[in-house]
């Protein structure tokens, strides 16, 4: 079996076992973090937004002895640029509790992008992706695993086309899987896969992220008709999708024979910085999240899946088998 690199260090793909291929050990912005440290009081909410260092690693071995405690080997962390992207904070989790991180390379933006970015092209910036693919990220010697960009309620804006690009040149050269974040209400999906897929991308190392979001059939069929794995991958984020028309898409898309195309997870941020905790707080009481954590689908959505007539077979095809063939194809 080949290689896929985590944040201690490659392992053979057989070892990933049980993979929830999309959560957060920390989301915070990293300017506002090198710039106002103070910002980051540790406040007590659900989910905590604390950017301080040691609150946030705190919160990050939480959720992942949780996940450990539920059998889950392995994450892929898909935080990248303009997220907070710390290896060595993701290697001390991984150290300190034994959970395999796969780390990515990349941008999350909805449009804006630096300055740094204005005057240089997409292979200048798939040459930083490759960078941390071969060379290792943030001087470390920790590889990128995957690569991620996001399109989101702007759409495909040209920076957003750029930074699809980018990814897609730098996984062309290296062989490494793109995880892109879509938003199915803007229908970003289609055209980011046609972006790919122009870029000579294999669609088995796609995966549209949040396809989840939405219970459009059509929608989600005419994605994974382009042969793309798609993220059933934000249970618990009510504000987006309830948790019972999410089970049931998930439902008609295995009686239809998708799963081998889909994947379970939560985005769940054990920190998340974007809102005072008061506003994070009025959100929860409101119902805009349910449960939200990094164990929801093994608390909550797993049995509900199972009573709809999941198989063991197809969890364990969505669970193990699928990150193990988009990692490495
Ligand atoms: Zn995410």
């Amino acid at each position: 079996m080949p290689n896929v690199e985590t944040v201690t260090g490659p392992i053979d793909a057989d070892e990933l076992g049980t993979t929830l291929i999309h959560e957060h050990l920390v989301f915070r912005d990293e300017a506002v973090l090198a710039e106002w440290p103070h910002a980051g009081t540790v406040k007590e909410s659900e989910p905590p937004v604390n950017v301080d260092e040691e609150g946030a690693f705190e919160a990050a071995l939480e959720s992942a002895r949780a996940v450990v405690e539920h059998g889950v080997k392995t994450i892929a962390e898909p935080t990248a640029m303009f997220g907070g992207r710390d290896v060595r904070f993701s290697r001390r989790v991984a150290e300190e509790t034994g959970l395999q991180v796969v780390p990515c390379t990349g941008i999350y933006t909805y449009d804006y992008l630096p300055p740094y970015f204005m005057f240089r092209d997409e292979d200048a910036m798939a040459d930083l992706f490759v960078h941390d693919i071969e060379e290792g990220i943030q001087g470390t010697d920790i590889k990128a695993a995957f690569l991620k960009c996001a399109a989101d309620e702007p759409g495909v804006t040209p920076n957003i086309e750029k930074v699809h690009r980018a990814a897609a040149r730098a996984s062309v050269r290296t062989g490494t899987p793109i995880m892109a974040h879509s938003r199915p209400a803007s229908e970003t999906g289609p055209r980011q896969v046609e972006i790919f897929i122009e870029e000579g991308v294999e669609p088995e190392r796609i995966q549209i992220a949040h396809t989840g979001d939405t219970d459009d059939l059509d929608y989600i069929e005419r994605l994974l008709d382009t042969g793309v794995f798609v993220g059933m991958d934000r249970y618990g984020l009510e504000i987006f999708l309830p948790m019972e028309q999410r089970n049931a898409t998930v439902t008609a898309l295995l009686e239809r024979g998708y799963a081998e195309r889909m994947f379970l997870s939560q985005d769940f941020c054990a920190t998340l910085d974007w809102y005072p905790a008061e506003v994070a707080t009025q959100m929860m009481e409101a119902g805009a999240a349910k449960g939200w954590s990094m164990t929801l689908i093994f608390e909550e959505v797993i049995p509900a899946l199972r009573e709809s007539g999941m198989t063991d077979e197809q969890l364990e095809t969505m669970m193990v088998s699928n990150p193990k063939r988009w990692l490495t194809a």
